[in-house]
């Protein structure tokens, strides 16, 4: 931010186009020359964890393309240049060249080392680098990020001590039967698929890495007494979960038999691991049938 008052290196640095990632009003008298000539571009976020900056990435990828193609240089800018700003030149790296966000941000880390996008924004690097060609065509169509707007919007409902909005619901339906399915017990009915199964080791609370990798492995010899299969939604569950309610039963959407049950606070595996949010299967109410491809 303090840059932008320092024309001069701007000059020097041939700056012809910039691009501010915070919230709120940029100084305008400093962006006018850039703003009145198309060549500032605005991404209102906030430094936090909720904020949601990979939905941005085509456009500022795209304004940067454009600059540098017209032979100028531009300056990516937030309050500190640590975490908004690296985790925008991060992503036009992963775009620009393929290559995962751990390596771009090491590139950025040689000219800039303290450099440190927020944990979330991380996440968001890494959805972006790992589904990259997918994410090119049509980021809405990229599982892991559904995924991640899934549990923000339930984390964020949470806190608010509200039922969440569910945007996305996983098919039932495989159309290359390849994957492993759970089926009720009593009548069949294909209930999930694998796409859609949360794996509750990966996915319990971030906890200091050496005191989660002790958990892990005390848990890893509870693995056999889980007692539920945890999944993300999926579109029979609809129904139920638009209900509003913070818990409830789910129900064979044919035969009517209660197969399992969701609490969006969370509910603890019989393994004592706590998921959160929880949508669960019961094992003893599912059957677990694997492709015929791999039988
Ligand atoms: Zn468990
Ligand atoms: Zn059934």
């Amino acid at each position: 931010m303090f840059v932008l008052r320092r024309t001069d290196l701007l000059e020097a640095a041939n700056i012809t186009h910039i691009i501010s990632v915070l919230r709120g009003r940029v100084d305008h008298k400093l962006i006018e020359p850039y703003a009145t000539t198309g060549r500032h571009l605005h991404i209102e976020v906030d430094d936090d964890d909720d904020e949601n900056l990979i939905e941005h990435f085509q456009t500022t990828n795209d304004f940067i393309d454009k600059a540098t193609q017209g032979g100028g240089s531009v300056l990516v800018h937030c309050a500190m240049g640590i975490s908004r700003s690296a985790t925008i030149c991060t992503a036009y790296l992963i775009y620009k060249r393929q290559i995962p966000s751990e390596v771009a941000m090491e590139i950025i880390r040689q000219s800039r080392p303290i450099i440190c996008p927020n944990l979330a924004f991380r996440r968001q690097l890494e959805i972006y680098s790992e589904n990259l060609e997918q994410a090119l065509k049509n980021l809405d169509d990229v599982p892991a990020y559904q995924r991640y707007l899934y549990r923000k919007e339930v984390e964020m409902s949470r806190l608010a001590h509200k039922a969440p909005t569910i945007n996305h619901y996983a098919e039932d339906e495989s159309n290359e039967g390849s994957e492993v399915e759970l089926k009720c017990r009593k009548c069949r009915r294909t209930l999930a698929l694998s796409k859609s199964f949360v794996d509750h080791y990966a996915a319990s609370p971030p906890v200091a890495s050496s005191s989660r990798d002790r958990m892990l492995e005390a848990v890893g010899l509870n693995k056999s007494k889980c007692q539920h299969h945890f999944l993300d939604p999926v579109v029979w569950m609809k129904a139920e979960l638009e209900k509003g309610e913070m818990e409830g039963k789910l129900e064979c959407p044919k035969c009517s038999a209660k197969v399992g049950s969701y609490a969006w606070h969370g509910m603890k595996c019989s393994c004592g691991i706590w998921v959160t949010p929880a949508i669960s299967l019961a094992k003893g109410k599912v059957d677990v049938s694997r492709p015929r491809s791999t039988l």
